[in-house]
């Protein structure tokens, strides 16, 4: 199987010890590509997954503030994020968007930043990762508004009528272990909707691990778990999945001009 792992936070502190073991790990399962998000702790520091897709081959970055930190970012932030969407390795701008389950930042805050990496992402004609928790209205409201471009909706948790709000702005929808969760029977009746040609998966490692993982450290080589759950969940077998998702990664990071 050729997968690619479409979200991934390869730069936590959690991987330190055995990175080069894990993204062997990952090889072994077939997932030779992944894309490791690169909003860390927020600014200053933005160019953290750049470093990692400097030094690993078939993993590529991205770039972005991440809601949790949207309180940190100032006027200099956007200029360094404008620069380094540039850079050939940053496929996407992201995570962007809202979580008003933890309000780490203050909500007018994660708007006004959500808005305005909208803007920068739109400026760079680059796919958007977003990551909504607790804040759908304001999230569809804001990308009715904001945005016409590719993007991901990632660890997507909602219901058919949310994945169908989704699909209609355009949006692929990646699935993660939460797909696999015994609960998580709505997840999975819209993980039965998507069309092919919009369907990704993920990791989110090292957050929420499939079963029979959950509650451990999760890493990519996990995400087979996710891979064969949304294969039995489609009525298809886990090669589909692993060639439409692949397929699907690749086109909608290729240059959008
Ligand atoms: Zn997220
Ligand atoms: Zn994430």
């Amino acid at each position: 199987m050729n997968l690619v792992d479409s979200h991934v936070h390869l730069d936590h502190e959690q991987f330190r010890p055995d990175l080069d073991a894990l993204i062997e790990r990952a090889h072994e399962q077939g997932i030779r590509r992944m894309l490791t998000i690169g909003t860390a702790d927020g600014p200053p520091k933005l160019d953290c997954a750049v470093e990692l897709a400097a030094r690993y081959p078939g993993v590529s970055a991205t770039v972005g503030v991440h809601p949790h930190e949207a309180s940190k970012a100032v006027a200099g932030t956007f200029d360094e994020l404008r620069a380094l969407l540039r850079e050939s390795s940053v496929l996407a701008l992201g995570e962007i968007g809202l979580d008003y389950h933890y309000d780490f930042s203050p909500r007018e805050a994660q708007r006004e930043v959500f808005i305005e990496q909208l803007r920068l992402a739109r400026e760079a004609a680059k796919p958007i990762v977003i990551h909504t928790r607790e804040a759908w209205p304001d999230t569809v409201d804001i990308l009715r508004r904001e945005w016409t471009g590719p993007g991901i909706m990632h660890c997507f948790t909602g219901d058919v009528q949310q994945a169908r709000e989704a699909l209609e702005l355009g949006l692929h929808l990646s699935f993660g272990g939460v797909l696999t969760f015994n609960k998580a029977d709505a997840v999975r009746q819209a993980a039965a909707i998507v069309p092919d040609d919009r369907l990704l998966v993920e990791t989110d490692a090292p957050y929420l691990a499939p079963i029979p993982h959950r509650g451990k450290r999760n890493e990519p080589a996990f995400m087979v778990e996710t891979v064969r759950r949304l294969a039995s969940v489609r009525g298809v077998d886990a090669a589909h999945i692993a060639d439409v998702t692949t397929a699907n990664f690749l086109r909608l990071m290729s240059p959008i001009n």
